[in-house]
């Protein structure tokens, strides 16, 4: 009997996992293959709050709580794991190459500026004198508060760390969630029953296919996103870099990750002709000599959507039965703080944040 079985060993569950473990409970992640090999895997690892958000409201708030943790998450992991996850805060540009791009470009910084976000607004030779290979663009935005960390590493990190605080981790699929009287009673899968006090479903994409998760089965569906690894002999860019459909993530020994399709095609992680190409086409669009680097490697994964894009973390009708699912784009920057949130809720701790739009009865 385990005090609490954790579905899905991706960077949610894991995060969960080690905030449980730090809290004193008894953890076991189940994962049916190797932990982190999924979306959190594929991720650029971009910690982008002004990126992603469209306007004011629940979104940007949770995304800025969620990025403000990574620093000092980052130097934990260090310290508990001997692995540095990549941690750069070379700050965010995002570029318009077109009168309509300018005017949503403008539009943005608004906002932001009243929602007392930092933004500023940068003409082509700002942008040239601050990243030569870039293309000109007509208007550009910098987030000089934006950072990145290498998910991979991240994971790793995040295994390494759980398996010092004494979590375990079960290489099985969970097919079934076993509860009775509305309580539930743990997991069945490749492992056997599995008996738990409570139960966290952190299983990405396939999070509302596992039988007695109290979720609608499309709740969670899969997104998938290309990427293609560029190799240089030095970072051709500092910043973190969006613009023309895509986006450029520089590592610091030169490799340049392009990003992203966005694509509704089911469970299937093929990467396909038209994704590279499109994937390469956005990354000459944003920096013409990238054209000419050789591409190292490509991949893809799925992120596991929710409906209005923001997470499933909460309770479930069924006590003792948690979601922590649903981060779509921004697994990654949510990660530290879905740890938080998941301890809280389980241990009955103060939840860092107002979880109310996260509720999963909203699926
Ligand atoms: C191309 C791409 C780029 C991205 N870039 C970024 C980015 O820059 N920044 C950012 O914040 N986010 C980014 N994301 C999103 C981010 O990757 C996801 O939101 C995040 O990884 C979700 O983590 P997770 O742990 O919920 O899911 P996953 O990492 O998918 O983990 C789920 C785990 O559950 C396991 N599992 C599933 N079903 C079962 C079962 N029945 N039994 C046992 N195990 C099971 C799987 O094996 C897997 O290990 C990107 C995603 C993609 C695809």
């Amino acid at each position: 009997m385990t005090d609490v079985l954790i579905v899905g060993g991706g960077i949610v569950g894991c995060a969960a996992a080690l905030r449980l473990a730090d809290a004193g409970l008894d953890v076991a992640v189940v994962d049916r293959g190797e932990p982190g090999r999924e979306a959190s895997w594929a991720a650029g690892g971009i910690l982008a709050p002004e990126v992603e958000a469209h306007g004011p409201g629940a979104f940007i708030e949770l995304m800025r709580a969620g990025a403000a943790r990574w620093r000092r998450f980052a130097a934990e992991l260090r310290e508990r794991a001997d692995i540095d996850c990549g941690y750069r805060d070379d700050g965010t540009l995002q570029l318009a190459f077109d009168d309509d791009e300018a005017a949503t470009l403008a539009a943005r910084a608004r906002w932001q500026r009243e929602a007392g976000l930092q933004v500023e607004t940068l003409a082509a030779s700002d942008v040239a004198a601050l990243e030569p290979a870039l293309a000109p663009p007509s208007l550009a935005l910098r987030y000089a508060g934006g950072h990145q960390i290498d998910p991979r590493a991240a994971v790793r990190a995040l295994v390494v760390a759980c398996v010092r605080a004494g979590v375990t981790f079960v290489r099985a699929e969970a097919r079934r969630v076993r509860h009775d009287g509305g309580r539930v009673l743990g997991v069945d899968g490749d492992a056997g029953p599995l008996d738990a006090a409570h139960v966290v479903v952190a299983a990405g994409a396939w999070s509302s296919l596992v039988d007695g998760v109290p979720l609608p089965r499309g709740a969670v569906t899969p997104v998938r996103g290309q990427m293609i690894e560029l190799r240089a002999p030095a970072p051709p860019v500092r910043h973190v870099v969006f613009g023309a459909g895509g986006y450029l993530v520089p590592r610091a020994d030169g490799r340049v990750l392009v990003g992203s399709t966005e694509e509704r095609v089911g469970f299937v992680k093929d990467v396909t002709a038209a994704g590279l190409a499109a994937l390469c086409a956005r990354a000459a669009r944003l920096a013409p000599s990238l054209a000419a680097l050789p591409v190292a490697d490509h991949w893809s994964g799925l992120r596991p959507a929710s409906a209005d894009a923001l997470p499933y973390l909460g309770g479930t009708p069924v006590a003792g039965l948690w979601i922590a699912s649903g981060h779509f784009r921004n697994g990654v920057l949510l990660a530290p703080l879905s740890g938080e949130i998941v301890a809280a809720l389980v241990t009955g701790g103060t939840v860092p944040v107002d979880v109310t739009a996260l509720s999963p009865s909203r699926a």
